[in-house]
């Protein structure tokens, strides 16, 4: 079994990655200096110039982009090539806001499906393999740089999208697919499915799953790898960048390798956009150093994460980032306290209950509202049915714990809470609707 997908890249000296970082970001500045009139003002407005960046020791002159930059120059303002060069868009999914449009040329989409690759054969992937690709296909790029990535490997890829869970798992078992990629929410979809229809992870042959695409904590890892029976990794991208591939993770499963050849990452102070030094949690910065058509230099991402660079038992060399702690603005400050999803999770499944809840924000008489919507198995339904009250207040309580404020925790009824075969919805901020 192939141990890498390029060796010789994802296992280079530390020297070599910074040589390669240095050659290509000083030819990438230049290239979108003379080739995008919206960054080359942003870099005349900071009184930069090419010569300016000898090495990534320079990168930090470079003005910032945001999201705010993609709607603005939407669609073609940030090409630093012309149409014809290129062959393909992809979009976000939207979560915060109007959707943003990424361009690529035929050497760009090779490019991000060898850093797809490089992911599926990390999780043991290599030509005997079927994989089973339901992420959605279409503008979103989870679909298409993993069915891309599956076919550079020479997997059977089995381009499902999502959706249609029974059906997924009749394939599933007819043709023996061995690695599933979709969101992690999708997964534990598809694993409660399994167990519906009467099956156990002995009747499918599933070794390993890549999820990502959307926040997911280690009790839900745990969580899948129970209910599929197999290891469930972390894959992290965006579409701006390129799309899933950006980083993934190895047999170490603490944390994402980032692909340096072509992404120099920064985590910034997201208040005063100061570098931080490696092992700081803040924000993470990409510079896309080989892309041709949609080249953004110091993207910030609004991601919150780590990096480091201990050295990992898999051989590779190239940085890793922590699982993001969630979007910077994905953080809820409720009556003053900053609150984060993935902390309610833990405690949810620490706690013994099922990943399918919601949460609901508001602000009544000018004071937040925190309530919880939790779904019970069917299990835990009769178990719980003489003294929902006392289980919600316990629940609370360990909440309460974890947060430092109090929520209102609603035990439902089986099959309640909208199952997502996406990204899921997770939190309903009603606030943001009265604003
Ligand atoms: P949108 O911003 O509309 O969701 P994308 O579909 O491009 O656009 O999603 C990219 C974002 O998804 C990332 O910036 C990050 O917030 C989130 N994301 C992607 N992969 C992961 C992951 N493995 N863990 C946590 N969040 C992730
Ligand atoms: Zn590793």
């Amino acid at each position: 079994m192939r141990k890498y997908y390029q060796e010789e890249i994802e296992c280079a000296s530390p020297e070599q990655i910074k040589a390669w970082q240095d050659e290509r970001l000083v030819k990438q500045v230049k290239n979108v200096y003379e080739n995008n009139t919206y960054y080359r003002k942003l870099m005349d407005e900071a009184g930069i110039t090419p010569d300016d960046i000898q090495s990534t020791a320079d990168l930090h002159k470079l003005p910032f982009l945001t999201k705010n930059d993609l709607r603005e120059a939407y669609p073609y303002g940030l090409m630093s090539r012309p149409v014809k060069d290129c062959v393909r868009i992809q979009s976000t999914s939207g979560t915060t806001g109007r959707r943003v449009v990424a361009f690529y040329t035929q050497n760009d989409i090779d490019i991000w499906e060898e850093c797809c690759a490089r992911a599926i054969v990390a999780v043991g992937g290599d030509e005997d393999d079927v994989c089973q690709v339901c992420y959605g296909y279409g503008l979103f790029t989870g679909g298409p740089g993993l069915n891309g990535g599956s076919h550079k490997v020479g997997c059977l890829t089995l381009p499902m999208s999502s959706g249609n869970t029974e059906r997924q798992i009749q394939f599933m078992r007819d043709l023996g697919s061995t690695i599933l990629c979709c969101t992690p929410s999708y997964a534990a979809f598809i694993g409660e499915t399994l167990h519906d229809m009467g099956f156990t992870p002995d009747d499918i042959r599933l070794k390993a799953g890549i999820f990502g695409a959307e926040p997911w904590t280690e009790e839900m890892r745990r969580d899948i790898e129970a209910k599929l029976g197999i290891k469930a990794y972390d894959i992290y991208g965006l579409t701006e960048i390129s799309g899933p591939g950006v980083s993934f993770e190895c047999e170490e499963q603490t944390g994402m390798h980032i692909n340096e050849d072509h992404f120099i990452a920064e985590i910034i102070n997201p208040d005063t956009g100061e570098v931080l030094p490696d092992g700081e949690v803040g924000e993470l910065v990409f510079t896309s150093i080989t892309k041709e058509a949609f080249p953004l230099l110091r993207y910030r991402t609004r991601d919150l994460c780590v990096l480091s660079r201990k050295k990992c038992s898999c051989g590779r060399t190239h940085v890793k980032m922590s699982k993001p702690m969630g979007r910077s603005d994905d953080m809820l400050i409720i009556r003053g306290v900053n609150v984060f999803p993935s902390q309610i999770e833990t405690v949810l499944l620490k706690e013994g209950y099922t990943p399918n809840y919601q949460i609901l924000v508001d602000r009544i008489n000018n004071t937040d509202t925190l309530d919880i919507n939790v779904e019970l198995t069917q299990e835990q339904f009769k178990e719980y049915n003489d003294n929902v009250e006392g289980y919600e207040k316990k629940l609370a309580a360990a909440i309460t714990t974890m947060l430092g404020i109090r929520p209102k925790v609603h035990l439902l009824a089986p099959k309640s809470v909208v199952r997502s075969e996406g990204k899921a919805v997770r939190v309903i901020d009603k606030r943001k609707l009265h604003d």
